[in-house]
């Protein structure tokens, strides 16, 4: 299967690696949308949240466990965004799970 972020996962396409464990891999993007603009992805290929099911939720967990420890370490203490797009009206160019982490400033109040 050709994805870029089961590349970058391989460690066959080079990333900003911010966070690693047994489940997923944390990396800066490279268009950064805020001051602090980090993707958190599944290590096992998942196309996206619509693609969550019974078996793989456990991941999603960890995930969300990761996350926590991840924006404190790229200094998020005053809060921080988590964004997922999914599919063409959610505006998802990458099909592999991903979510966004955004912050570093005061976000606009407007999409959420
Ligand atoms: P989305 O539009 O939600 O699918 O988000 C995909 C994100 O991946 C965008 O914010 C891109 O800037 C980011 N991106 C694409 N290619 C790379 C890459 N090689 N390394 C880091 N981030 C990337």
């Amino acid at each position: 299967m050709d994805c870029l972020f089961c590349a970058i996962v391989k460690g066959d396409i080079p990333s900003g690696k911010v966070y690693e464990d047994e489940s997923c891999y944390a990396f800066l993007d490279i268009a950064p949308q805020a001051p602090v603009h980090c993707l958190v992805v599944p290590k096992v290929h998942i196309a996206s949240a619509d693609a969550i099911n019974s078996e793989n939720a456990h991941i999603i967990g960890a995930i969300f466990t990761a996350i926590p420890k991840i924006a404190a370490s790229l200094g998020l203490a005053n809060g921080y965004r988590i964004i997922t797009n999914i599919g063409e009206d959610g505006a998802q160019s990458v099909k592999h799970l991903h979510f966004h982490i955004l912050g570093g400033k005061k976000l606009p109040e407007n999409i959420v």
